[in-house]
C-alpha cells in the first residue's frame, strides 16, 4: 500500500522536548509500546482518554499504510502502592482484602478492560503481554545489569545504582527533567527504613516478606520483580533494543519511564526509544480522574448514565469525539455537559457522512476538494492533531450541505475523494462508529438511569414510599435494584 506522504509526519518528542520529523527505524514499520494497564480494579474514563490517545495513533500509522507492532502489556505483579517501593503490591492487596487469588483479581480486571475496549470500539494491540509471563526474562535482565556494574543486592532485594550509572556519563532525570537532588527528595521513605544504598535508587527485584502471595524464586530470594523492570524486559523481547515510539500517560513519565530508560541503556548500551510520547490527563472537578482519590468515572456508567454527575446515558463514539476534540498533549476537563455538547457535534458530522450517498454530481466543481484533504492530513501531520482535524471536517459538513441545497457543485471524482477522505479519518482514524439512532435497549438502560436518580432524590428527601414504589414497581418489570456502596446498579431479567 501506498505510503501517503511519508517524512511529513512531526511528532512532539517528550525527550527532546521538540516536534521531531518522524523516521522509522525501518522503512515502511513502526514499533511501538505502550504501558499497560494495572489490573487490580476497573479502569476509568482517564485510563481509557490515555489507551484512546495511542489508538489513534495506532489508526493513524496503519491508515499512513505502515506495518505496526504495537505492543502494549498487562501489569499483574510489581506494581507497589507508591512510586517508591514501597508498600504492598496493588494486586496482592486486593486479593486479600477481597479473599481471592491474585491471579483471579488479574482475570477479573483484565476482563473489565477488554470488555471496556471493545465497547469503545478500540483496535486490539499486536502483542498483549504480560509481566508474569516474563518473570525468566526480567532475572536475566537483572543479572545483565549486575554484570555491568549498575545494580547491587541487599537482603535479597536489587536495586539499580543511579549513582554509579550517572559516573558513567549517563543522565539519570534525561526525559523528566529532575535533578537528582529532587529525585532523592521524591523518593525518600517517611521512617528513612531502606535497604537502598542511595534514596533514588530504585527495585529491580524485591525479596517477598512472608505476606507477599505473588512470588518466584531468583539466585537473589523468593520475590517479585520491580514494575519499571517488566516494561524494559517485554519491549525488548518484541520490538528489540531499539524501537521507534514509548508511549503512556504524563504521570508515568518519572519515575517509571525514567527508570526504564536507565535499565534499557545499560543493557544495550544504546538509547533504547526513539521518540517518547505523553498523553495527557482527564480531569473531573479540576482535579485528575484518579481511582485513590475517587474522584473518577467509569467508563461503563456513561453508557448507562449511572452516575449523578451525568444527565443521561452516551453512545460510546460520543466518548471518543469528546477525548479527539482535545489535543492528546492538552489536559481535558470531564463534564455532562461537556458531553452533551460533543454528542450534538458527533450526531452532526454523522448526518453529513450518512447524506454524501445522496449528493448529486456536476461536470465542474466549485468546491476545492484537493486543498481540504490535503489540510486535513496536514493537521494530522503535526503531532496528531485531531482538534484541527474536527475543524476541517466541519468545513466538509458545511459544504456537504452546500452541496444538499445546491449553493455548490462537485465532480465525481471530486465527490469519491471527499466521501473516501470522510471515511477514513472519521471510522479509521479516529475510530468513530456510525450510532445514528440510539437502540432501544439504551433507552431502557437511560430510562431506569433516570429513575435511579429519582429514587436517590426521594430517598435523599426521606420519601421511602416512592422510593419502595420504584424499586418495587420495576422488580414488576423484571428489574432489580441493587444498593451498593458505589451507588445502585441494575439487572434486567
Ligand atoms: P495505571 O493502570 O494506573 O498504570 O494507568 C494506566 C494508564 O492510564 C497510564 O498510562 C496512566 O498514565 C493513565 N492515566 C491514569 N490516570 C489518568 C487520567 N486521569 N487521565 C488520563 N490518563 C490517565
Ligand atoms: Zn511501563
Amino acid at each position: 500500500m501506498e505510503i501517503y506522504k511519508e517524512n511529513q509526519l512531526k511528532i512532539y518528542n517528550s525527550l527532546s522536548k521538540s516536534k521531531e520529523l518522524f523516521k522509522p527505524l525501518t522503512e515502511g514499520r513502526v514499533g511501538m509500546y505502550v504501558c499497560g494497564p494495572t489490573v487490580y480494579s476497573n479502569v476509568h474514563l482517564g485510563n481509557v482518554r490515555t489507551f484512546m490517545s495511542f489508538d489513534m495513533v495506532f489508526r493513524y500509522f496503519l491508515h499512513l499504510g505502515y506495518k505496526v507492532r504495537y505492543v502494549r502489556n498487562i501489569t499483574d505483579a510489581g506494581h507497589l502502592e507508591n512510586d517508591a517501593d514501597e508498600g504492598e503490591d496493588r494486586i496482592s492487596k486486593k486479593a486479600r482484602i477481597e479473599e481471592i487469588e491474585p491471579m483471579e483479581v488479574v482475570q477479573r480486571y483484565t476482563l473489565d478492560f477488554h470488555e471496556t475496549l471493545e465497547k469503545y470500539n478500540f483496535l486490539p494491540p499486536s502483542i498483549e503481554p504480560t509481566a508474569t509471563g516474563h518473570i525468566v526474562e526480567q532475572i536475566e535482565m537483572i543479572k545483565e545489569i549486575m554484570e555491568k556494574g549498575f545494580a547491587y543486592e541487599v537482603n535479597g532485594s536489587v536495586y539499580f545504582d543511579v549513582l554509579a550509572y550517572n559516573e558513567k556519563g549517563n543522565n539519570y532525570g534525561i526525559l523528566s527533567g529532575r535533578k537528582m537532588e529532587d529525585a532523592i527528595h521524591n523518593t525518600r521513605t517517611l521512617d528513612g527504613q531502606s535497604d537502598k544504598k542511595n534514596p533514588q535508587d530504585f527495585a529491580l527485584w524485591k525479596r517477598a516478606d512472608e505476606r507477599h502471595i505473588m512470588r518466584w524464586p531468583s539466585p537473589w530470594s523468593d520475590g517479585f520483580p520491580g514494575w519499571h523492570l517488566e516494561c524494559s524486559v517485554m519491549s525488548t523481547k518484541y520490538l528489540g533494543e531499539q524501537f521507534d515510539i514509548h508511549g503512556g500517560g504524563m504521570d508515568l513519565k518519572f519515575p517509571h519511564h525514567e527508570c526504564e530508560i536507565a535499565q534499557s541503556q545499560t543493557c544495550s548500551g544504546e538509547k533504547p526509544v526513539n521518540y517518547w510520547m505523553h498523553a495527557n490527563m482527564l480531569l473531573l472537578n479540576s482535579q485528575k480522574m484518579a481511582k485513590s482519590t475517587g474522584n473518577f468515572v467509569l467508563p461503563n456508567e456513561i453508557l448507562t448514565g449511572n452516575n449523578n454527575i451525568l444527565s443521561k446515558a452516551f453512545a460510546p463514539s460520543v466518548v471518543r469525539f469528546f477525548n479527539m476534540q482535545a489535543h492528546y498533549r492538552s489536559i481535558l476537563d470531564f463534564s455532562s455537559d461537556a458531553l452533551e455538547a460533543s454528542e450534538k457535534g458527533y450526531y452532526k458530522l454523522m448526518d453529513a457522512v450518512n447524506s454524501l450517498q445522496n449528493i448529486q454530481t456536476s461536470k465542474t466543481s466549485s468546491v476545492d476538494i484537493a486543498s481540504w484533504k490535503q489540510q486535513c492530513y496536514d493537521a494530522m501531520n503535526d503531532d496528531f492533531n485531531t482538534p484541527i482535524l474536527i475543524a476541517h471536517l466541519f468545513e466538509a459538513v458545511k459544504i456537504i450541505n452546500q452541496l444538499k441545497e445546491q449553493k455548490a457543485t462537485i465532480t465525481a471524482d471530486d465527490l469519491a475523494v471527499l466521501q473516501k477522505t470522510m471515511h477514513a479519518f472519521v471510522f479509521d482514524v479516529m475510530g468513530l462508529t456510525n450510532e445514528t439512532k440510539q437502540d432501544s435497549s439504551d433507552k431502557i438502560d437511560g430510562v431506569v438511569a433516570l429513575l435511579i436518580k429519582l429514587r436517590k432524590e426521594a430517598r435523599d428527601n426521606k420519601d421511602w414510599a416512592l422510593s419502595d414504589q420504584i424499586r418495587d414497581e420495576l422488580l414488576a418489570l423484571g428489574i432489580q435494584l441493587k444498593d451498593g456502596r458505589e451507588g445502585t446498579t441494575f439487572s434486567i431479567n
